[in-house]
């Protein structure tokens, strides 16, 4: 079943998470001012999949039961399905101006397939059939999953066995006939409290002394024993002014938002049925690169965004009546430039992508590591462009209240007034859109998740250092100019 997106609103209002924003519980989690823009994001990934003109790139259908399925929970089947999710990263991004959340659940899923199964091959567990009814159920039910990955980590030059504090991974605490109990967080939670169930993967690859951090497994969100704590952005009081599109203009995109929590399991129990690895510490570097190299593909969202941020660009030139000057051109070039290149990396890998043993297509490691190893750059030298574009004014400017204030809104509107076609509001509207991408709620995505998201600029580092093949690229520049060692 597609869920609308008022239905997708509906069910989690049936959701008693256990939320905390500003030292205190959040009752209505749906319609807190500051999160419901999260939660308008992620419900366009449902909006979207009932529209004709998006329907080829939104759904697919199940090969687990023949039905039509929101892209979010496919399983990819061949390197066309890859290439449909870059470029619904790419559609969403533009449609929202944020990060929509949804596709971290998307990569967990997938990661796992391929894992599950192969655990099984090796070891003659029974994960995969396990997985395949979960996935069943998730897939019917049009469910968005938090994919858990990033633990808190504690002292970085220790193994998860030897920190002080031994919840710093999250792990096995005990086990009974029935499953297992958990504790531990994850950090950076995307979309945590948008979501009907959470996955939670390890979050590096351990060893046998580890074994107990070795845990994979999935619960409702609300699941007895878990808890929120939502993170701040900058700028994210500013969601507090307003209701919608007509007000609150200082928020530049009231609509919609991106946000990440803490996440806390208390001693959570989890079912046997609902745990895909338990122990196996030797496919925990298999699962961790899985997950990281699908979501690495994912950040075709970025360019998504950037598309936003360049139409941004181009209109506030406009308004300010430098969009004629060649210099204003050029940066105008260069940013679609730079957009381009991120949705090109993407696809590539997508493209390049392969079939695992179970059947599960995965996308080009080397391939996607390089383009997340873009994503760790361009946005910010589009922001960069793109601020350059705007002017100081973008920071100077003042509040919608003066504008609207009899004292003070005369002056703004006679001073701010730039090219005559345009109006004073629209280029206040603009600016702060420009704003809320590169410094306000939005660059949380749009730059510093760009940066450490999927992995820090150095985890692709290392990735394309083990990926590339130099002896090759050494015996084809030896054989050129004629050097025999043998
Ligand atoms: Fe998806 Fe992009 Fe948000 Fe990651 S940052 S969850 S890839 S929209
Ligand atoms: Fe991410």
């Amino acid at each position: 079943m597609l869920m609308t997106a008022a239905q997708y609103e509906d069910s989690l209002r049936r959701l008693s998470l256990k939320v905390y924003m500003f030292g205190q519980r959040v009752d209505n989690v749906v319609d807190d001012p500051i999160i419901r823009p999260s939660m308008n994001a992620v419900a366009k990934t449902y909006e979207l999949a009932h529209m004709p003109e998006y329907r080829d790139i939104m759904t697919a259908t199940s090969p687990i039961s023949g039905n039509t399925i929101n892209r979010f929970t496919h399983i990819h089947q061949n390197t066309n399905d890859l290439v449909k999710k870059t470029k619904m990263g790419r559609l969403l991004g533009r449609h929202t101006g944020c990060c929509f959340q949804r596709c971290v659940g998307m990569d967990s899923l997938n990661a796992l397939s391929i894992v599950t199964f192969d655990m099984d091959r090796k070891l003659g567990t029974t994960y995969y059939k396990r997985f395949l009814d979960y996935l069943a159920y998730v897939q019917e039910n049009d469910l968005t999953c938090d994919g858990a990955m990033t633990d808190p980590k504690g002292d970085r030059s220790l193994p998860p066995h030897l920190q002080a504090d031994p919840d710093m991974y999250l792990h096995i605490v005990d086990e009974t006939r029935d499953g297992i109990i958990v504790r531990g967080a994850k950090a950076h939670q995307t979309g945590a409290v948008n979501s009907h169930e959470v996955i939670v993967m390890p979050t590096i690859s351990m060893r046998e002394a580890d074994r107990d951090y070795a845990v994979s497994f999935a619960l409702p969100s609300d699941a007895e024993g878990v808890t929120y704590i939502m993170g701040r952005q900058s700028c994210d009081t500013r969601k507090q002014e307003g209701d919608g599109i007509n007000a609150g203009m200082d928020v530049g995109n009231a609509l919609f938002g991106g946000h990440e929590a803490l996440i806390v399991f208390d001693d959570v129990f989890v079912p046997w049925d609902r745990v895909f690895m338990c122990r196996e510490y030797a496919f925990t570097g298999s699962l961790v690169e899985k997950f990281a190299s699908y979501h690495r593909q994912s950040y075709a969202c970025k360019a998504g965004v950037g598309d936003v941020l360049i139409g941004a660009a181009q209109t506030i030139a406009e308004y300010n009546g430098s969009d004629k000057a060649s210099h204003v051109k050029d940066k105008l070039i260069e940013m679609n430039h730079l957009n381009e290149t991120l949705y090109c990396g993407s696809l590539s890998c997508a493209a390049e992508g392969h079939a695992e043993p179970c059947g599960t297509y995965c996308v080009n490691t080397l391939l996607a590591n390089v383009s997340k190893q873009n994503v760790t750059r361009f946005p910010y030298e589009i922001a960069r462009l793109a601020q350059d574009i705007a002017g100081g004014l973008m920071v100077t400017l003042p509040s919608e209240a003066d504008f609207k204030s009899p004292e003070t809104g005369p002056w703004l509107e006679k001073y701010f007034k730039g090219n005559p076609a345009a109006s004073t509001q629209n280029r206040m509207r603009i600016l702060r859109l420009i704003e809320n991408l590169t410094l306000g709620t939005a660059a949380v995505g749009y730059l510093t998740e760009s940066m450490h998201g999927a992995g820090s600029p150095q985890a692709q580092r290392i990735m394309i250092s083990r990926q590339v093949d130099m002896k090759d690229k050494q015996h084809h520049a030896k054989k050129l100019c004629g050097i025999d060692e043998t």
